[in-house]
């Protein structure tokens, strides 16, 4: 027997603590510190908060995981999933069945997303989406007989997933440590869009030429005719939040097409509101890609959800009759389950009725105003992002642009001086990340930016000193 048994009695919070660090082995997690602290057992949370099990309460300024973009709490997101859970849980929908939410939910992501993108495959989150995304490319191309095109170009600093072929596509150096890398013959990286770690002396639009010529020669090495697709997220997420320059993903995909290569945008994060519109790639940047994935912000985080959404092109080879036997092998048990596309479906509708796409275009100008402010402190070299999201690059020498070595933590020891204050934001490396929940409003901007003013003034002088 152990703890695990035990949690059977009134108060299930007094144990979670023991159980979990007995027994729950957590995503992306330092041993060493979890050895000596555990885990922080949230309970309750509700509109940008959320509340552990000391009764301590905090600002939720990275929206759970970059996906609670509704906010915590909505009980009409829970009664949504609650009502269709008690009528109907599940059915799959392999072959020819469906289930209403699934088909309704089909058709408004058709509505929404940019001109031929009509047609969604379902899955279960970001990462299956991805690998979705790729393998339905190569059945594709197989389908047209052009059997060779099987190369993906991914970026370095993109994060895609964690399943085996996403973390392949996934250009983190630190997240491939002590793992192996599969499927090098197959997914190539070229460089990030980094404004702020740009060569020297380029200007903006140097840099984009230079990051546009580097992908045009990729492509020339590898062979258009060996390229099926690029993906790229519209701004880089877990990778430290990077905006491209100006003109970058319209020219991309324009090589793309010129090399018949399918642009993937992973709008993961990017889509669903965050950027202020339903998805980036369009309204933001001006291209409209041949397949957007989709999960997270979909679903408002209340219930796992991924959408692989393929244009017309796309769909009229691969969903379209074939010889007898021929399947589109391809599906996971909970494609379209009934529960997450009612989440979806309710998101959708409080998105329109409260048109939280105009709050986060007024509000999201407003967070990044506010944001620069850090520039004041001398550890602080970038303050970077669009609308809701946010990163803040700390630098031990700004004039230099030189990092903090990766094992002071500087960004860990923001976040938690920042904590211990009320508000919870996100460590990457050396990048503090923000992406709040879009209900949040410009009060509750106003303490964030307060409280990170006043960690990174409790944290610089010894981050300076050592
Ligand atoms: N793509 C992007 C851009 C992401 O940010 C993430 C998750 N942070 C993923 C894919 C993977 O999604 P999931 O964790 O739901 O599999």
């Amino acid at each position: 027997a152990t703890l695990a048994d035990t949690v059977r009695n009134d108060r299930p919070e007094d144990l979670a603590w023991q159980a979990d660090k007995n027994h729950f082995i957590h995503p992306y997690t330092d041993f060493t510190t979890f050895e000596r602290e555990g885990s922080q057992v949230i309970s309750e949370a509700s509109g940008v908060t959320v509340t552990d099990t000391d009764g301590r309460t905090y600002i939720d300024a990275i929206a759970g995981l970059w996906c609670i973009n509704l906010g915590h709490g909505r009980t009409e997101i829970a009664d949504a999933m609650g009502k269709q859970a008690s009528r109907l849980a599940y059915f799959n929908t392999f072959g020819h069945s469906t289930n209403v939410p699934a088909s309704l939910l089909a058709a408004k992501l058709a509505e929404r997303a940019p001109g031929p993108l009509n047609h969604v495959f379902y899955s279960t989150g970001g990462s299956t989406a991805n690998d979705t995304a790729v393998r339905l490319i190569h059945y594709y191309f197989n389908r047209l007989g052009k059997h060779a095109k099987k190369k993906i170009i991914s970026r370095n600093d993109g994060y895609h997933g964690s399943t085996y072929f996403a973390s392949a596509l996934t250009g983190i150096h630190g997240v491939h440590l002590g793992f192996d890398r599969i499927s090098q013959d197959i997914v190539h990286h070229v460089s990030a869009a980094n404004l702020y770690r740009r060569p020297q002396g380029m200007d903006e639009a140097q840099f984009c030429d230079f990051l546009v010529d580097e992908l045009q020669q990729r492509i020339h090495q590898l062979g258009a005719e060996n390229v099926a697709a690029f993906i790229a997220e519209p701004v880089m997420g877990a990778g430290g939040v990077l905006v491209a320059p100006a003109g970058y993903h319209r020219r991309v995909a324009q090589i793309c097409r010129e090399n018949e290569i399918l642009y993937i945008a992973d709008e993961v994060v990017t889509g669903f509101g965050r950027l202020g519109h339903w998805f980036a790639s369009e309204d933001r940047f001006g291209h409209v890609p041949d397949v957007i994935v989709s999960a997270k912000g979909i679903s408002s985080g209340y219930c796992p959800l991924g959408a692989t959404l393929f244009s017309d092109a796309i769909h009229d080879v691969i969903a379209v009759p074939q010889a007898p036997g021929g399947l589109l092998s391809h599906g996971f048990t909970y494609s379209g389950h009934p529960v997450s596309c009612a989440a979806a479906l309710a998101t959708i509708d409080i998105i329109e009725r409260d048109n939280v796409l105009g709050h986060v275009r007024e509000v999201g100008p407003y967070l990044q105003a506010r944001l620069k402010e850090l520039m004041r402190h001398e550890v602080v070299g970038d303050v970077r992002g669009d609308h809701l999201m946010a990163g803040i690059e700390l630098v031990r020498d700004r004039a230099g642009r030189v990092n903090f070595a990766p094992e002071l933590g500087a960004a860990h020891k923001v976040f938690t001086a920042a904590r211990k204050r009320g508000v919870i934001v996100r460590p990457v490396g050396n990048v503090i990340v923000l992406s709040p929940p879009l209900v949040l409003g410009k009060a509750d901007i106003d303490r964030i930016v307060d409280t990170l003013h006043e960690a990174l003034a409790e944290v610089s002088p010894a981050l300076l000193a050592g």
